[in-house]
């Protein structure tokens, strides 16, 4: 059966070469979550460059959306573009070598979903100009992933209503495509008050928060035990710089609680609360309760996880070259061999670079253990998730290794493969109508309710 979305790969790959550019640019300006001032102004100029009409939000200095067409669907692409803190690593060194020490760097390869959404997003209107296809393409570019919650703010101001079904990936070392993903998380901070006093002279007049915030950890210790074994709870401390001889008038726990479902988050935080508040009784302080802000888990939709698939099937592989097999091979010595060996025995080859497409049972059962802002999106409409091979297996995300593999030729052609997956499922979504119309329904159907974790 002859391939019926050929001309579609060859659109992406006449822009190899922005897709290069723009991999580099954000991997050359890494900035963190709150403050991608290059990276959002460089996109914006991008996509407006390309044909697309940009809105700002006001309240949303690095988001935008820059969008294409008339009429439904209504197709979201997702982009980001943050860098994460103290992963700053050269280009093509097997070492980790910072550019600036301590300083931020792509150790997520969000430079490569920036620039695979938005080459993706170019092409198919490049497409849909020449066969007169109608529909619209809104490239959304996303801030602050890292910190989980740029989108969660962009629902919050309703910056996605109005669109129908999203488009979403990320770098990892395998392509797959997921059926559901991500934790749900909400984080909280908790800031104890009491009254400060001499700690020799007159301790009896002191209530320390410092001991409410440590009776309050040691209660949250012994929650574990009795919450359901997929749940995640991490926490810092701040005591506030009091010196040991001042009773302590003031301490902070900041915790992240994860779950597999946003329901397990909220119930799990609202016992944390109480605990909390039992430490403050306890030692005769006051406690005050900001839940910052959270995000879903990702809500799984079959017909679009089945339509992704059955197009990764056809787009072809990236091929590498001898110098990047042996760049990614020297990279993939640099990390533990027990990571390496699970990649291997996962996908059931030995590999440097992920050079088939995972079969659709195994991707049933894959999903990606850490939290997404995506996951809010994909409560507003039907989301699809895949990944693709950009970093050699046994490479974790959040490393040297990853900021290095996302900045490298065989990154930015993961980056191109996944451009050519979006734009192939854009395409099917805007000539298959009736396909589209199911995995709507298939989404309404679940009547998932939505409100966002997050207030001003
Ligand atoms: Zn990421």
């Amino acid at each position: 059966m002859p391939n019926k979305k050929k001309h579609v790969y060859q659109e992406v790959d006449r822009l190899a070469n922005l897709n290069k550019d723009v991999c580099t640019y954000l991997w050359d300006n890494p900035e963190l979550g709150g403050t991608e001032t290059k990276s959002s102004a460089y996109m914006r100029k991008l996509m407006s460059d390309n044909g697309f009409a940009v809105t700002n939000h006001e309240k949303l200095e690095f988001a935008f959306m820059a969008e294409y067409g008339s009429g439904h669907p209504v197709i979201a692409i997702l982009g980001e573009y943050d860098a994460l803190p103290g992963l700053s690593q050269k280009r093509d060194v097997v070492e980790k070598t910072p550019v600036v020490a301590g300083g931020p760097g792509h150790g997520c390869g969000h430079n490569l979903i920036g620039s695979a959404a938005a080459t993706g997003a170019i092409a198919l209107k490049n497409i849909m100009e020449k066969e007169g296809l109608t529909g619209t393409i809104r490239f959304f570019g996303c801030p602050e992933e890292e910190l989980l919650s740029g989108k969660v703010k962009m629902a919050y101001y309703k910056m996605f209503d109005g669109c129908d079904i999203a488009l979403s990936w990320h770098p990892m070392t395998a392509n797959i495509v997921m059926d559901n993903s991500y934790l749900a998380c909400a984080y909280a901070k908790f800031y104890f008050t009491g009254t400060t006093s001499h700690a020799a002279f007159a301790p009896h007049l002191g209530r320390s928060a410092l001991d409410a915030m440590e009776l309050m950890n040691v209660g949250v210790n012994y929650l574990r035990e009795h919450v359901i074994s997929d749940a995640r709870i991490h926490y810092a401390t701040d005591s506030c710089g009091f010196p040991p001889n001042i009773v302590p008038g003031k301490a902070v726990n900041w915790y992240c609680i994860r779950a597999p479902k946003m329901s397990d988050v909220k119930s799990i935080l609202d016992r944390i609360i109480k605990v909390a508040k039992g430490a403050a009784m306890m030692t005769e302080t006051d406690v005050e309760v900001k839940i910052e802000h959270g995000c879903c888990e990702m809500l799984p939709n079959k017909k679009f996880a089945d339509l992704t698939y059955s197009v990764m099937k056809e787009v072809p592989l990236p091929v590498y070259t001898a110098n990047e097999l042996q760049y990614a091979a020297h990279l993939q010595s640099t990390v533990n061999p027990a990571a390496v060996k699970a990649e291997n025995d996962t996908y059931g080859r030995v590999e440097i670079l992920h050079s088939a497409l995972a079969p659709r049972e195994l991707a049933k059962s894959q999903k990606i253990s850490a939290s997404s802002d995506s996951g809010d999106v994909s409560y507003i409409m039907p989301m699809n998730l895949f990944t693709t091979a950009c970093w050699p297996f046994g490479v974790a995300p959040h490393t040297w290794q990853a900021s290095a593999a996302s900045g490298s030729n065989f990154g930015a052609k993961g980056a191109l493969y996944a451009a050519k997956v979006l734009a192939s499922v854009g395409y099917e979504l805007l000539t298959n109508p009736a396909k589209t119309q199911e995995i709507i329904q298939e989404f309404k159907d679940k009547k998932a309710e939505y409100s966002p974790m997050y207030q001003e």
